[in-house]
């Protein structure tokens, strides 16, 4: 295993039952006051991508995406829950496991043929970056690729993202 990867590990703390019980949750704030380990995984996320813009997916993915835009030279855009953005937007929806979810992006948020990295923290069935993807094409842009810091094998999600060049600085 690498450096990082157990840099990483190492800080991802496993809460039982949150947000309902029988779920794991991988809670990376550990990781995220740990200022060796967040230089790292910035830097990892940003990788080798030439782009012009940074998504984050609210909330978690707003906290990554950022520094990897600066360290990028790249802009930050937000991809945020219904109702949140002020202006003009596109929206997705897409299925959980109970109900459905919507996510939205402003509909000026990219020039045309902007090439754009998606960044968040955790993939588990793929459902958010798969709505993710489908906004941002529909938005204009091309997707250079999705960088996440952890995959959850087990959910499949990436088998949702064929055709997509999808980075996890670690899978579980
Ligand atoms: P998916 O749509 O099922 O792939 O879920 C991914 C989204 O839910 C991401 O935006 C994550 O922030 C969040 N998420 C799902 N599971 C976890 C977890 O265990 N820890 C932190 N975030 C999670």
């Amino acid at each position: 295993m690498s450096e990082l990867s157990t840099m990483i590990l190492d800080r991802i703390r496993d809460v039982p039952d949150y947000p309902t019980p029988g779920v794991l949750f991988k809670d990376i704030t550990p990781l995220l006051a740990d200022p060796v380990a967040l230089v790292a995984v910035v830097d990892a996320l940003a990788g080798q991508h030439q782009v012009d813009k940074i998504v984050g997916i609210e909330a978690r993915g707003f906290i990554l995406a950022a520094p990897v835009a600066y360290r990028s030279g790249a802009g930050f855009v937000p991809v945020r829950k219904k109702g949140k953005l002020p202006a003009a937007t596109l929206e997705e929806s897409y299925d959980l496991e109970y109900g459905s979810a919507t996510l939205e992006v402003h509909r000026d948020a990219f020039a045309p043929g902007d090439r754009v990295l998606i960044v968040d923290d955790v993939l588990a069935t793929g459902g958010t970056a798969k709505a993710t993807v489908e906004l941002v094409e529909r938005a204009g842009a091309e997707i250079a690729g999705i960088a996440v810091l952890m995959e959850l094998a087990f959910l499949k999600g990436r088998e949702r993202l064929q055709g997509v060049d999808l980075r996890s600085l670690v899978i579980v």
